[in-house]
């Protein structure tokens, strides 16, 4: 045997290769184990294939990986039953390759930092990263035709032993001797959760074996369990999928115990060729983080989450796993951004993601109705950010109106075609404005219910986008509907009461309601009141009264009528009662400041004197 023994040195630029493989990729270095399992299932792919093709007899043995962390020995393994290597394979894949590529590729974008991670993978020295956590790696190896097995030992400066050895299996065992400062690698917990985030559904099955552990009885069963899944569920087709595997896959992969809202299947063939599932989570209250996180896979083996580039930011609350096997393993952030294929992989999800909204409005409404509350804000950030998305999704908008039920925009257009055509009434707060509400409830008129601070903006977007279509807020404008018949005549005595009573600000008007219940309301111009929540939004000083209102006597009202005739006979008394009910209406309109509160108890209190 000794006779056989060769020495060599890894071949092009060895010193300058071997530093930089354990300088550059310092950030990740965890991806070494990926690189390294992949090359196994790889193998086992090859043998597979060449038995389908019939080159080799189809055998009925158990294909697998076997992880192996012996902290004692010091040494991280990763052993295959796949096709294995004969002598001359292993020099020309592992000792001869092509590096020159590899370091003009380095010296060009040494400084873009983003890049780094695409060197390995990009020119094949994948099997090279193992470098970057041991300082010896050892190869023993045979090919499945069943050549001599060959053991290979190289040292970090790329200087190698190779001779003949005794193997009974085919395939290959990789041992990584890890270096003194990487020994963290020797721990079974870090291995086994750098393989449930990177090997988590390779397609062969990968066994983790901790060689110093002692197997307790009834514990073989435990250890026999593969930690990846081979055949994950997007891989499926979604005919094939029940809504259970779905709700288990999403809680295996991101740990959530609720149940998400919907999820979309996406199974994109040629010329897109990627497959994906993408889930809508619950959140549960709208301060928890909304970051979700959607994982890529290339082939089934992990790359990276929330690659801003596949999928587009406004989508980032999704969860989900994204399979795209056209991508190379490793990418630069600078290659994804110019890449076609992956602008329109970024397209695709956008149209699917707004497909199965408009399918689920349109075919399911009750169960949709129900999660749009959770999910309208994140539906009405898309579409201010993507006219595109918008226009795909306009359908499948709806509206929450103050009796409970909702109705997409078309349809609450066409119910307000009579009364109100064009115009969307709506509410921002259901108590605060409920005087205002039942006005409008009571002629029969709809009203939708802006809650959440991003209603007001999308209605502004709306605007713009549905010709003639107008957002009014229920106290904005007395709408002619609920207005009673004739007009309605001023009264200059009750103008001189009310000079002293409004400030500037407030114009006084005489309105002729249906609702004689009511004897004042205040209304704030749409327009002014939008350019107010705008400006306080962007904390542009204090805004507060810088509304124009309108305040608006009833003169259907008994109450009015009252107060004519007191303006005649007691003018001083008027002005007391003018004033209690400019108060009431700002009250129906607005929450008191702490002084206006105060001075409203104490005009209460005076008033219960009288009685
Ligand atoms: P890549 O996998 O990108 O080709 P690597 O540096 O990871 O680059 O591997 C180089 C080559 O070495 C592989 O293409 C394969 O032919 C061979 N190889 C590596 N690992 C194994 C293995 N476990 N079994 C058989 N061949 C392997």
């Amino acid at each position: 045997m000794e006779n056989n023994r060769k020495n060599g040195g890894i071949s092009v630029d060895r010193e300058h290769i071997f530093p930089i493989i354990k300088k550059w990729l310092y950030s990740e270095k965890d991806i070494f184990l990926r690189e390294i399992v992949s090359n196994a299932t790889d193998a086992i792919t090859k043998l597979r294939r060449l038995e389908s093709l019939g080159v080799r007899e189809p055998s009925d043995e158990c294909y697998r990986i076997t992880v192996t962390v012996d902290s004692e020995a010091g040494t991280l393994t990763v052993e295959d039953n796949g096709i294995g290597m004969t002598e001359e394979e292993l020099t020309k894949y592992i000792c001869n390759i092509a590096l020159s590529g590899a370091v003009e590729f380095i010296e060009k974008y040494e400084n873009e930092s983003d890049s780094k991670n695409g060197i390995i993978g990009h020119f094949g020295l994948g099997f090279y990263s193992a470098f970057m956590v041991s300082d010896k790696v050892e190869v023993i190896t045979k090919s499945y035709t069943g050549a001599d097995a060959v053991r290979w030992i190289c040292n970090e400066n790329g200087e190698y032993e190779m001779e003949p050895t005794h193997k009974m299996q085919h395939g290959t065992a990789v041992i990584m001797h890890i270096a003194e400062e990487e020994k963290e690698y020797l721990s079974v917990s870090k291995i086994r959760a750098m393989l449930e985030k990177y090997c988590a559904f390779m397609p062969e099955d990968i066994y983790l074996v901790d060689a110093s552990a002692e197997v307790k009885e009834g514990e073989e069963e435990k250890a026999a369990e593969p930690v990846n899944e081979k055949l994950p569920l997007w891989q499926k087709s979604p005919s094939e999928c029940t809504d259970e595997e779905y709700s288990d896959f999403y809680r295996k992969v991101f740990s959530d115990y609720r149940e998400p809202l919907f999820h979309i299947h996406i199974n994109a063939d040629y010329p897109l060729n990627f497959k994906g599932i993408l889930y809508f989570p619950k959140l549960a209250n709208e301060y928890e983080t909304i970051e979700g996180q959607v994982k890529l896979y290339y082939n089934q083996v992990y790359v990276a989450d929330n690659i801003k580039e596949v999928i587009p930011e406004y989508l980032l609350m999704l969860k989900g796993v994204l399979d795209c096997p056209e991508l190379p393993l490793n990418v630069s952030r600078s290659y994804l951004q110019t890449n076609t294929y992956v602008s329109k992989v970024s397209a695709h999800i956008v149209k699917k993601v707004a497909d199965k909204l408009t399918s689920l409005c349109n075919n399911e409404r009750e169960e949709y109705a129900k999660i749009w509350k959770d999910i309208s804000p994140f539906i009405k950030y898309a579409c201010m950010r993507d006219k595109k998305f918008y226009d795909r999704t306009k359908k499948a908008l709806l509206l929450t109106l103050t009796n409970g039920e909702s109705k997409s925009f078309e349809e609450y257009l066409e119910a307000a075609k009579e009364k109100h055509e064009n115009t969307v009434y709506y509410a921002t707060d259901k108590a605060l404005q409920a005087q205002y509400i039942s006005m409008f409830e009571a002629e029969e008129i709809e009203i939708a219910l802006f809650e959440h601070p991003i209603d007001t903006q999308f209605a502004t977007m709306l605007e713009q986008y549905m010709e003639n279509v107008k957002f009014v807020r229920v106290d904005s404008d007395v709408a002619d509907v609920i207005k009673g018949e004739g007009e309605a005549v001023e009264n200059e005595a009750i103008k001189t009461v009310f000079a002293d009573v409004l400030n500037d600000k407030v114009t006084l008007k005489f309105d002729n309601l249906k609702d004689e219940s009511i004897p004042a309301i205040l209304n704030v111009s749409e327009q002014s009141r939008r350019m107010e929540d705008m400006m306080r939004m962007y904390s542009m000083g204090d805004v507060s009264g810088m509304s124009e209102s309108t305040f608006i006597l009833n003169t259907a009202s008994p109450m009015y009528a009252k107060l004519c005739e007191t303006a005649e006979a007691d003018p001083e008394k008027a002005k007391q009662t003018a004033s209690y009910l400019y108060k009431l209406s700002l009250l129906s309109q607005k929450k008191f400041s702490a002084e206006e509160m105060q001075e409203f108890m104490k005009d209460s209190f005076d008033i219960l004197m009288k009685l």
